[in-house]
């Protein structure tokens, strides 16, 4: 698996992580759409300067990067300095994800997780945007446990 990159331009200058603990998890709460497509939604955001989430990712499991992993993102009020956001496309108040979605969602958490580690150090942890905020977001269907469940499998053995 590889991540798609999109080189979008953003119109505000980003700003480097200086902490990074979570992996927050959202959805799109829309059809199946592109990291331009919402790159263009968060533009008209006052002050975002474009896409919030470093990673999308869609119905048929490409992922496709937004802000460059090593920003602060805006996808999480009080997070967003100490966070990765990753986004699936799509509305999970409505529907599941798709199994690629959610391979490449696996695949995706542990690559990041493999550049934030370092020995005594526990790995990041991986939460809804829910857990932070006032919102449903990523959605009452989200498979959580099963997200989890494939997260402490080993890599290649399911
Ligand atoms: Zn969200």
């Amino acid at each position: 698996m590889q991540i798609r990159e999109t080189n979008l331009r953003f119109t505000r200058r980003l700003v480097n992580r200086r902490t990074t603990t979570q992996i927050v998890i959202h959805h799109t709460a829309s059809g199946d759409v592109s990291a331009d497509t919402v790159h263009s939604w968060h533009l008209r955001k006052a002050g975002w300067g474009g896409i919030g989430y470093h990673y999308l990712i869609r119905s048929g499991g490409d992922i496709e990067r937004g802000r460059p992993e090593k920003v602060r993102g805006t996808h999480a009020a009080r997070a967003n300095s100490t966070s990765i956001a990753i986004a699936l496309s799509g509305n999970f108040s409505q529907t599941r994800p798709t199994p690629r979605q959610m391979d490449s969602l696996v695949w995706l958490i542990r690559d990041i997780r493999s550049r934030y580690s370092s020995p005594g150090k526990p790995a990041l942890a991986v939460v809804r945007h829910a857990d932070l905020s006032a919102t449903e977001c990523p959605g009452l269907l989200f498979p959580w446990n099963e997200l989890h469940r494939l997260l402490r499998q080993t890599p290649g053995a399911g």
